[in-house]
C-alpha cells in the first residue's frame, strides 16, 4: 500500500525530465572549483546574459516587493510591435516550456492526440502523458520531420501537432515548402505549434508566422533562454491567433512570468549586439567542431541551431567519462539513441577544451 494508489495513473507513470547536470553539483562530487567546469549540455549562450537585460534586472530588484504586471504589458506590447502584431497575439510563459503546457491544459483530454516527430524535444511526450492524451511519434527519417507523414497521421482525435524548427536534439529544419504543404492539409480542429526556441540562429528560417497572421489555429513559440542568454529567468512566449492565444491566457497562472524577467526580457529584446554577436560565435564554433568532427571521421548532424548531435559510440559512457574531466554534455539515451551525444556549441576556448576530453575519452575506450 503506497500514496501511489491514490495518485493520478498518468503522473506514477511518468518518466521526469532529466535536465543538463547543473555546474554547481558537478564541482561539489568532483571536489573542483565551478569555474573549472564547461557546461555544453543546455544549449545556453556561452557569451553569458544580454548586457542590456542585466542593467535592468537590477532595475527591476528595486521593485521587488510589488507584484508583477500579470498582464506582462510592457513586454508583450515590444514582442508584439516587433513582429507587427498585436498585444492580443501575444502570450508569455514561464519559460516557453510554459506555453506548451498551456496548450496542453486547453486542448488536450484522455480522448485526444498529439502529434511529434520521433525524435523531437522530448517535453510534448511528457506533457501529453500527464494530460493523459495519446502521444503519436511519426518517424523522422534522417532525423529531419517528415511533415507528409505528420499530416497523413492527423485523426479526428488529434489536437495539437508539435513542429520543432529548428528541432532540438537534431539540430534539423525543415523547409518553407515542407511547411506550406503541410499547413494546406491540416484540418481546422488541429493546432500546430511550431516551437522556434532557436529560430534566430539559421540564416534563413522558414516563416511560420504567416500562418499566426491568417488567423489559422498555430502557435509559434520563441524564447529569452537560447539566444538571448536568459535560461535563468525562465521566460519565453507563444504567437498565436487572437482566438488561441485568449484561451491560452485563461489557462495561465495569473503572476506566471515575474517582475525581473519581465524587464531583462524586455531589455534582451532590444539588444541586437548581443544577438549579433552570439550568432557569429556560434557559426564559428559550429565550423571548428564541424572541421574537427570530420577529421576525426565522427558522425554529426548537420546542425541549424547550437548544438551537434554527434555518434560516439556509448553515449552514456562518454558523457561520465567526459564528467570526470569536468565537462558536462549531454548523453541520449532519453531520446532512444544511445550512441549519440549532443554539445552546445561554446566559446571558442570551451570548444577547444571539450574536443580535447573527448579525444581522450575516445582513445581511452579504444584502448580498453
Ligand atoms: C530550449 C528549448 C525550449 C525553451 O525552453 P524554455 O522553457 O523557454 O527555456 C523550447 N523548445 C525547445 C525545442 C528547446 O530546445
Amino acid at each position: 500500500m503506497t500514496i501511489d494508489q491514490y495518485a493520478n495513473r498518468f503522473v506514477c507513470d511518468l518518466v521526469a525530465y532529466e535536465p543538463g547536470k547543473p555546474i554547481d553539483e558537478t564541482a561539489r562530487e568532483l571536489g573542483l572549483d565551478p569555474s573549472q567546469i564547461v557546461k555544453v549540455a543546455s544549449n545556453e549562450n556561452p557569451l553569458g546574459p544580454s548586457p542590456l537585460a542585466k542593467i535592468a534586472m537590477r532595475d527591476a530588484l528595486e521593485e521587488a516587493h510589488i507584484y508583477p504586471d500579470g498582464g506582462g504589458y510592457r513586454l508583450r506590447c515590444a514582442i508584439a510591435d516587433s513582429f507587427e502584431m498585436e498585444i492580443s497575439n501575444v502570450v508569455l510563459g514561464n519559460g516557453s516550456n510554459e506555453i506548451i503546457e498551456l496548450l496542453c491544459h486547453t486542448f488536450l483530454n484522455r480522448d485526444a492526440e498529439l502529434i511529434a516527430a520521433e525524435h523531437a524535444f522530448v517535453v510534448y511526450k511528457l506533457m501529453a502523458t500527464l494530460f493523459g492524451a495519446k502521444y503519436i511519434e511519426v518517424p523522422d527519417p534522417g532525423f529531419i520531420h517528415d511533415l507528409d507523414a505528420m499530416a497523413d497521421a492527423i485523426t479526428d482525435k488529434t489536437r495539437l501537432v508539435f513542429i520543432a524548427n529548428p528541432n532540438n536534439p537534431t539540430g534539423t529544419m525543415v523547409d518553407q515548402a515542407a511547411i506550406d504543404r503541410f499547413m494546406a492539409r491540416v484540418p481546422e480542429h488541429v493546432i500546430v505549434v511550431f516551437d522556434e526556441a532557436y529560430f534566430e540562429f539559421p540564416d534563413s528560417p522558414p516563416d511560420a508566422l504567416k500562418y499566426v497572421r491568417e488567423g489559422r489555429n498555430v502557435c509559434v513559440l520563441r524564447t529569452f533562454s537560447k539566444i538571448h542568454g536568459l535560461a535563468a529567468l525562465r521566460v519565453g512566449y507563444g504567437l498565436a491567433s487572437k482566438n488561441v492565444a485568449t484561451l491560452l491566457q485563461k489557462a495561465r497562472q495569473p503572476f506566471n512570468v515575474n517582475a525581473i524577467a519581465q524587464a531583462g526580457a524586455l531589455a534582451a529584446l532590444g539588444d541586437s549586439a548581443h544577438i549579433e554577436k552570439t550568432r557569429t560565435v556560434n557559426s564559428e564554433g559550429m565550423a571548428f567542431y564541424e572541421t574537427a568532427l570530420k577529421a576525426r571521421g565522427l558522425e554529426f548532424v548537420p546542425s541549424f541551431a547550437n548544438f551537434l548531435l554527434i555518434k560516439v559510440g556509448d553515449g552514456d559512457r562518454v558523457f561520465r567519462d567526459m564528467l570526470k574531466q569536468g565537462v558536462i554534455i549531454r548523453a541520449m539515451s532519453s531520446y532512444k539513441l544511445p550512441d549519440w551525444v549532443r554539445i552546445s556549441i561554446g566559446t571558442r576556448a570551451q570548444n577547444e577544451r571539450c574536443i580535447e576530453v573527448l579525444d581522450s575519452v575516445l582513445a581511452a575506450e579504444v584502448a580498453v
